[in-house]
């Protein structure tokens, strides 16, 4: 069996959408994209040119007050309506997915009705944005304040789940009143250019929802442009560095939400089946290519050699196949450099960090040899302060560490830049409140995961993020207060 070629039909035009449909871009280099599963070279995409990224924002400035003075019932029914265009256009969403990154099947599949989901919650939210009626005094007076959008949102997202990441911040910055502007990746421009298309065949104002797809140049010229009134940047640490001091020159204010190192903490007490069945999961789900994924496994020492044990077993049962096959659970990462990468930092957790590599660690071959296949990798024993025990990998590498005290695990599972998620494993319900309280996250998941229903704040703490997604603060995020004084 070898992994089959992606059909060319499958990605939509690739050029910028900007106003009411697609624009030949003016200046702007091309890149060549490729399937990750075969390393085939697909299509051409023209980035957006800095002319280019000035007509984005010039647009979405113009469509701004059409789009706040939208009474919210229509927002409402075309944020609804576009969750319908959504559901209807799953299957091609799903293929397109698989086409850009090389996402499995099984998950590039759970995506549509996940932005489904935040579309059809955000819908109901434009009718019911009230500000709060304030006491005051000495003199009478009515004082009220009114959440207003921020105006145009420029909106940065990453390659490893596009559709999602685009669909879990747009929802609410439209449903806020904004108009946005959004940056995919060159990497994978393709679901956000579908989902735009499908946004004005429902009948969102041209404007409100465009699209530049390009790399760091077209998201630096978006991010120092004067005409933004908010930028949001889902990705690196170090990228969203350079946009907090490009932002800094602006003050525009900025949301973040960056990597992880997440913690899963499993104790003896634990059902220590189902808890290593999803220490697995939660490591390898999207070749480890996930904000989320619980990377640092934490384990009693009592159950330390039960649980690696039956980890093993379940990484051994990993479907590693073609994204295309619906039984396939595990694919390639997205090119060659993470490939390199990825596997460098194997060798220098085996050969400096003393870590044993006990399961993967290479490159695979054969059938996999053309795309960008890691082997599902554990490596135990790590020192907690190495590297593969303290960055984030962003590939399949599951690091096991061992603690013998409640103490030792809550220092080990702090000791760490980022705070996004952590996970704990226990029957003992006092222990869950205590890590609950102390743990240093922004989502903290007992006995399984709550993570991605959109009523539900979503966010890290530390070096993973600024701001939360989700429920009412994905809103409060994106609007803004103005108070009023009426003296009467
Ligand atoms: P990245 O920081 O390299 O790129 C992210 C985006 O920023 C891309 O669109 C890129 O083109 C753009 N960019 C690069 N340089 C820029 C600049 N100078 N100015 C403006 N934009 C610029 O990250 P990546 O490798 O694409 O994504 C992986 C990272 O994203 C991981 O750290 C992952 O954890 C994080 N992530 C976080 C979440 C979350 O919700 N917290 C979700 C998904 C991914």
């Amino acid at each position: 069996m070898s992994i089959k070629s992606v059909a060319r039909e499958v990605f939509p035009d690739p050029r910028p959408l900007i106003g009411a449909g697609r624009i030949p871009v003016t200046g702007g280099s091309t890149y060549d994209h490729v399937y990750a599963a075969t390393g085939e070279p697909t299509v051409s995409v023209p980035m957006a040119g800095p002319d280019d990224v000035d007509t984005a924002i010039a647009t979405a400035r113009a469509a701004a007050p059409v789009w706040r003075a939208t009474p919210a019932n229509e927002k409402r029914r075309l944020l609804w309506d576009l969750a319908r265009a959504v559901e209807k256009n799953a299957d091609e969403l799903t293929a397109v997915q698989i086409a850009e990154n090389g996402t499995p099947r099984a998950n590039a599949s759970y995506y549509p009705p996940l932005v489904v989901d935040g579309l059809e919650y955000y819908a109901g939210w434009p009718d019911k944005l009230v500000g709060n009626v304030n006491p005051v005094w000495p003199a009478p007076a009515l004082d009220y304040d009114i959440l207003e959008p921020h105006g145009v949102v420029v909106i940065i997202i990453p390659w490893n789940s596009p559709l999602y990441s685009l669909g879990s911040v747009v929802a609410p910055a439209l449903a806020a009143g904004n108009t946005v502007v959004v940056k995919p990746p060159e990497l994978t421009p393709f679901t956000s250019l579908r989902f735009a298309e499908l946004a004005l065949e429902v009948g969102f104002p041209p404007g409100v929802v465009n699209i530049v797809p390009g790399g760091g140049e077209v998201g630096a010229r978006l991010v120092e442009h004067r005409d933004v009134d908010m930028i949001h940047f889902t990705g690196s640490g170090p990228t969203a560095t350079r946009i907090l001091t490009s932002a800094a020159k602006t003050l525009t204010p900025v949301g973040l939400e960056l990597g992880g190192k997440s913690p899963n903490l499993i104790f003896a007490d634990a059902d220590l089946d189902k808890a290593s069945a999803a220490a697995v999961q939660y490591c390898m789900q999207l070749s480890g290519q996930g904000c989320l994924n619980g990377s640092r496994v934490l384990i009693e020492d009592s159950v330390f050699d039960d649980v690696l044990e039956r980890v093993l077993t379940h990484v051994a049962a990993i479907r590693i196949g073609d994204p295309e096959d619906a039984s396939t659970s595990f694919g390639p990462v997205i090119n060659a450099t993470a490939a390199d990468r990825i596997v460098a930092l194997i060798e220098r957790a085996r050969s400096e960090s003393g870590g044993k590599v006990v399961a993967g660690g290479s490159r695979m071959g054969g059938e996999f040899e053309g795309g960008y296949y890691i082997e599902p990798t554990v490596v135990a024993d790590v020192d907690p302060r190495s590297e593969v025990a303290q960055e984030e990998i962003f590939g399949p590498v599951l690091s096991l560490l061992r603690f013998t005290s409640d103490e030792e695990a809550l220092a080990l599972a702090n000791d760490s830049r980022y705070g996004l998620a952590a996970y704990v494993q226990t029957s003992d319900v006092t222990r869950a409140t205590r890590f609950a309280d102390q743990l240093e996250s922004g989502m903290v998941w007992v006995n399984g995961t709550g993570g991605l229903t959109p009523s539900i704040p979503f966010g890290g703490s530390k070096d993973s993020g600024v701001g939360r997604l989700g429920g009412r603060s994905g809103l409060e995020l994106f609007s803004r207060v103005k108070n009023v004084w009426i003296g009467r």
